[in-house]
C-alpha cells in the first residue's frame, strides 16, 4: 500500500528537480544590433531548456553598474557599463537541469579568441569587449541577476510539453 504514493512522490520530486534551476541570460546590445537574437535563443531552445521570462530593455547606466557591481574595480568597468546601456538588451531567464553551468558552456569563454568553435562566442564574436552575451556564473549570481532584471510576476509558470521527452 505504501508503494504507489512513494512512486508518485518520487516522480513529482524528479520533475521538480528538473524545473528548479534557473539562470539569467542576456543578449547584449552588440548581439541585438547584429541580428543574432534568433540564433542565440535557438541554441538554448534546441538544447531542451525552457524559456520562463524574456524582455527587450535599454538599461540605464546606473542599472548596468548594478548588474556588473562585482567588476567595479576593473579598468574596463566604465566602458562596459556605457556599452551595456548603449542600446537594447534582450533579458531572459532559462530553466532546466544544470542550466547555470551548461549555459556557460554553450556561451563559451569570456574572450571569444579563447572560446571553442561550437560555442556562441566562439562562433559569433571576435573580441572580449563585444562578446554579445551574458550568462550568470553561479547559483547565487543567477538568483541576484534574475531578481535585478525581473519582477516575480514576469517569470512565467507553465508546463513545457517537451519536458517529458527532454528528461524522460
Ligand atoms: P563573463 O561575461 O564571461 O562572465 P566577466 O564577468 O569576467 O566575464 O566580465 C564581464 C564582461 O566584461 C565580459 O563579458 C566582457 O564583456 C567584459 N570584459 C571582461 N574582460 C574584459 C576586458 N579585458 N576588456 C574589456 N571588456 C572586458
Amino acid at each position: 500500500a505504501l508503494c504507489l504514493p512513494m512512486a508518485v512522490y518520487m516522480l513529482h520530486d524528479q520533475t521538480q528537480a528538473a524545473e528548479l534551476e534557473r539562470t539569467f541570460i542576456a543578449i547584449k546590445p552588440d548581439g541585438v544590433q547584429r541580428g543574432l537574437i534568433a540564433e542565440i535563443i535557438s541554441r538554448f531552445e534546441q538544447k531542451g531548456y525552457k524559456l520562463v521570462a524574456i524582455k527587450l530593455v535599454v538599461p540605464s547606466k546606473e542599472f548596468a553598474q548594478k548588474h556588473y557591481h562585482d567588476l567595479s574595480e576593473r579598468p574596463f568597468f566604465n566602458g562596459l557599463c556605457d556599452f551595456l546601456s548603449s542600446g537594447p538588451v534582450l533579458a531572459m531567464v532559462w530553466e532546466g537541469e544544470g542550466v547555470i553551468k551548461y549555459g556557460r558552456k554553450l556561451i563559451g569563454a569570456t574572450d571569444p579568441q579563447k572560446s571553442e568553435p561550437g560555442t556562441i562566442r566562439g562562433d559569433l564574436a571576435v573580441v572580449v569587449g563585444r562578446n554579445i552575451i551574458h550568462g550568470s556564473d553561479g547559483p547565487e549570481t543567477a538568483v541576484d541577476e534574475i531578481n535585478l532584471w525581473f519582477k516575480p510576476e514576469e517569470l512565467v509558470n507553465y508546463t513545457s510539453n517537451a519536458e517529458k521527452w527532454v528528461y524522460g
